[in-house]
């Protein structure tokens, strides 16, 4: 089978990936260079900011990836010699009301608890000393989504059945009577028996060419990066949904920024200024350190944040794997393989009806 994957962001290079590794001739076509959007952008933290917020369909497909990610992380280093850094670090929110989350954790058995601010800030020490309570979750992970972009384009080149395209925007597709047969691009069409629609805040753009009305639009969120030492902060740590996320080498993120604004994703000034209090407001000490990056993405924002996997009824051949919003990188891996089962006719992981496009596009 010949299975053509529009956008190279984390969903569409780890869908293709799985889905060549399961024999299917897959072309990955991305209208920039692969990985260079949103999956860049992000901070890569391997949890929903806030996991009780969400429905379960969101926290089923969190949960699977969560598990998954260390070995996710291995298989990579291994494959590729690129190491995504999967970095278990914990994460703690400040002066946040703890009955829900702690229900929430409890019902699905996830490790949460509240500890004494003293204590965080004996683990912490660089966290200013203005909190009065703090929930922990010890398993959060984050990962260096630029390196885990990097060897996912890397897996993808050493396999034989796999032909990627640069800097090839699809432009429209084939259709013929109800069947979707291919794409258009400016390099020409390119027909496959299936086609997987991964391009991220941009898919419900692309729909549109088929009258299909797509609630997946780009959401901008801005982030800086600090270089401190490689002891500075060792826990991810979030308050009022701005947070400091550690790498193993002494670099800080801070963000993020939640705006609409369409497809603009030039950093502002007022963001610098908003993402800076921010950052001393958290780590005090940051107010002497030099921002050494600011950036923006535009994330898919979808409603409830809940993507749509699964075929398009009334378009055969089409498929969706996009609008994963605020948690594209941690929910990659289960919608990835819940894709590929599906689309391969397997056992799927999980139950995919919550995520199905039926009924829930115009
Ligand atoms: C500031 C910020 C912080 C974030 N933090 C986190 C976090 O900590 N944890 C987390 O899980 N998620 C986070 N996210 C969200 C996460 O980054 C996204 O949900 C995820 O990257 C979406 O992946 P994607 O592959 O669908 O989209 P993208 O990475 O945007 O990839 C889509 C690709 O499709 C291509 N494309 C678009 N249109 C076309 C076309 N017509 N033809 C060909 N190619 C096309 C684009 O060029 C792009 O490469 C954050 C996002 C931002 C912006």
């Amino acid at each position: 089978m010949r299975i053509l994957v529009v956008g190279g962001g984390a969903i569409g290079l780890l869908s293709a990936r799985l889905l060549a590794e399961a024999g299917a001739e897959v072309c990955l076509l991305d209208q920039g260079a692969l990985g260079g959007e949103s999956s860049w952008a992000g901070g890569g933290i391997v949890s929903p900011l806030y996991p009780w917020r969400y429905s379960p369909a969101v926290t089923a497909l969190a949960h699977w990836s969560q598990d998954f990610y260390p070995q996710l992380g291995e298989q990579l280093l291994r494959d590729t010699g690129v190491d995504p850094e999967v970095y278990v670090t914990g994460l703690y929110w400040l002066d946040q009301e703890p009955a829900a989350p702690l229900a929430w954790a409890a019902r699905e058995g996830r490790p949460m608890r509240s500890v004494p601010v003293e204590a965080v800030y004996q683990a912490e020490p660089a966290l200013a000393k203005r909190f009065s309570q703090a929930l922990h979750m010890p398993g959060v992970a984050n990962v260096r989504n630029p390196r885990l972009l990097k060897a996912l384009r890397a897996a993808l080149v050493q396999l034989p059945n796999v032909t990627l395209h640069e800097n090839c925007a699809v432009t429209g597709f084939i259709r013929e009577g109800t069947r979707i047969c291919g794409v258009r691009t400016a390099a020409g069409e390119i027909r496959a028996d299936r086609v997987v629609v991964a391009a991220g805040a941009w898919s419900g753009e692309l729909l549109r060419s088929l009258d299909i009305a797509l609630p997946v639009e780009p959401v901008k969120g801005q982030m800086i990066l600090y270089k401190c030492a490689e002891d500075f902060l060792t826990s991810i740590v979030l308050t009022d949904g701005r947070y400091a996320i550690p790498r193993r080498d002494g670099h800080v993120l801070i963000g993020s920024t939640r705006e609409h604004v369409g497809f603009d994703k030039v950093p502002t000034e007022e963001a610098l200024a908003s993402l800076k209090a921010s950052a001393v407001e958290l780590l005090p000490a940051l107010a002497e350190a030099e921002v050494v990056k600011h950036w923006a993405g535009l994330r898919p924002g979808s409603p409830g944040g809940l993507p749509f996997i699964g075929a398009v009824p009334g378009y055969e051949g089409l498929w969706l794997n996009c609008g994963h919003y605020r948690n594209g990188l941690v929910l990659a891996p289960a919608s990835c393989r819940l894709l590929a089962d599906m689309l391969l006719g397997r056992e799927p992981i999980i139950d995919p009806s919550p995520y199905a496009p039926a009924g829930r596009l115009g």
